[in-house]
């Protein structure tokens, strides 16, 4: 069996003496779980987080579920749930929790089903993207932790517990457990809502930076889907809007798939790789901004092919290995965090760091009341700082860092990237950090689903 690594940085997971266990069944899991042979557990999910929060140390046993990956029930409403300007929910589906992003909307689709948003890779299993927030680029929607209905929990004691949104006996429970960072127990299954299938055309344009400033929040608030890429070292910002359409969809011919793997997996990961990995090497201050400004000038502007919304919304493969830190901030201060980062960066390399990726920026609905949410009760804008994987980024991610924390005072990280902040500092910028705090430790009394890492930023 592999050893599960780390996507961006290849770090290991597991420690020398890490357990790993990769049951087949639902039921084979929770009897390795009642014969409490491990002092710790730790669920891992495919990997996809930037950061230690699924790592099994030495003590613990790793348990890898993405054999737990059937879809188990669709399930119909009577009447739909509109949502506008978003499609409305026409049911739910259930999963086990090991199921990939990927497997997931391929099995929805073949019932003309789909997610109403979603992140911009397909790789991870449903439960690592639950845990950590993760989003998608609409202002109308939450992350996908909004989208859940049910949960099925196992906990440390081998007992399994199944939590629905609408069961006021256990709504902190359920509200934790959907950003619950894999601290409150194992998730076996989810139910979550879906929409009808839907088709989209990206259109893509350049702005400048100050007409973003302007209008990038307008922009957001007028198309379902809006992402944008900011480029350092330059004034620009591509913006994409993902706009529905009844045109047919492409033949999925050779040719189709041929484009998309030139396109994707060729140019934008292959040979943007190539690029990256030479100018990291050869003169980088001078090379990895003339790299970045040809990325900007290559950037085509128009109207995309009509294709099915997840293959509009996220990347036809994975980008260039590279480590990601996000910061959510609130709409009141997404213009001046972003003015204060294109101050920090400048025109040019400084001595005190290098800017190596493009940087994205996504409006992001609230996720109501969950507490470790990153949208909780409120709208934010999403700053991804990338570094590309062969350049220093802690030099980088601290500079940006504080230039967004000097624009904000209530900018949260993204639990699945880089950052280094402990639960002191963090218990401030969730109101209901001690709600989570309560729940988990009546979860999870004997700390049995922890690890150095939320040590850090749970406290212990
Ligand atoms: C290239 C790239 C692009 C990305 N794009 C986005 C994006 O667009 N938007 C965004 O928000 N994020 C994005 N991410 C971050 C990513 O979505 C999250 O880090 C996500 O958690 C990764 O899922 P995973 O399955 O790899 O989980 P892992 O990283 O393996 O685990 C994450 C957490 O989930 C827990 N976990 C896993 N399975 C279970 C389970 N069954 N029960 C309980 N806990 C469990 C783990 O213990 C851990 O705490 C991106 C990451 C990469 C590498």
């Amino acid at each position: 069996m592999a050893t599960p690594r780390i996507w961006g940085s290849h770090a290991r997971l597991t420690g020398p003496g890490t357990a790993i266990l990769r049951p087949t069944t639902q039921d084979e899991l929770v009897t390795a779980v009642r014969a409490g042979r491990h002092r710790h557990l730790r669920p891992i999910g495919s990997g996809h987080s930037f950061n230690d929060i699924a790592s099994a140390p030495a003590d613990s046993a790793a348990l890898l579920l993405d054999r737990l990956n059937r879809v188990l029930a669709v399930r119909r409403y009577d009447i739909e749930r509109p949502r506008p300007p978003m499609p409305a929910t026409v049911g739910t589906v259930t999963v086990e929790a090991g199921i990939t992003i990927d497997a997931l909307l391929r099995e929805l689709q073949s019932r003309n089903l789909t997610l109403v948003n979603v992140g911009a890779i397909r790789e991870q299993t449903i439960a690592g993207a639950l845990s950590t927030g993760t989003h998608g680029a609409s202002i109308h929607v939450g992350s996908l932790s909004s989208l859940v209905v049910s949960l099925k929990l196992l906990r440390a004691d081998g007992s399994v517990t199944t939590v629905t949104r609408d069961d006021a006996g256990h709504a902190d429970l359920f509200r934790s457990a959907c950003v619950g960072l894999g601290a409150l127990g194992i998730l076996l299954e989810v139910e979550l809502e879906v929409v009808q299938a839907l088709t989209l055309r990206p259109v893509r344009r350049m702005l400048t930076l100050d007409e973003f400033l302007a209008e990038g929040e307008t922009i957001a608030r007028t198309h379902p889907y809006a992402r944008f890429y900011y480029f350092p070292y330059t004034d620009h910002v591509e913006c994409v809007t993902d706009i529905p359409t009844d045109d047919p969809i492409a033949p999925q011919g050779f040719s189709h798939s041929l484009q998309r793997w030139v396109r994707g997996t060729l140019l934008d990961r292959h040979l943007a790789g190539a690029l990256f990995t030479a100018a990291s090497t050869v003169r980088p201050r001078q090379s990895i901004p003339a790299a970045i400004r040809l990325a900007a000038s290559s950037r085509e502007s128009g109207t995309g092919p009509a294709d099915i919304s997840w293959r509009c919304l996220t990347l036809p493969d994975l980008p260039p290995r590279h480590i990601e830190m996000e910061w959510s901030v609130p709409l009141q201060d997404w213009r001046a965090a972003v003015r204060a980062l294109h101050t920090t960066i400048g025109p040019r390399p400084t001595p005190a760091f290098l800017a190596g990726f493009v940087i994205s920026l996504r409006f992001v609905g609230s996720d109501g009341d969950i507490p470790l949410s990153n949208n909780y009760r409120r709208e934010s804008l999403t700053i991804d700082i990338m570094q590309f994987h062969a350049l220093d980024p802690y030099p980088y991610f601290a500079a940006t860092t504080r230039a967004i924390r000097t624009a904000t005072t209530e900018a949260r990280p993204h639990w699945g990237k880089y950052f280094d902040l402990t639960a002191a500092d963090l218990a401030p910028r969730y109101p209901e950090f001690e709600v989570f705090e309560q729940v988990r430790a009546a979860q999870d009394p004997d700390d049995v689903f922890t690890n150095p890492w939320l040590t850090r930023v749970l406290g212990s």
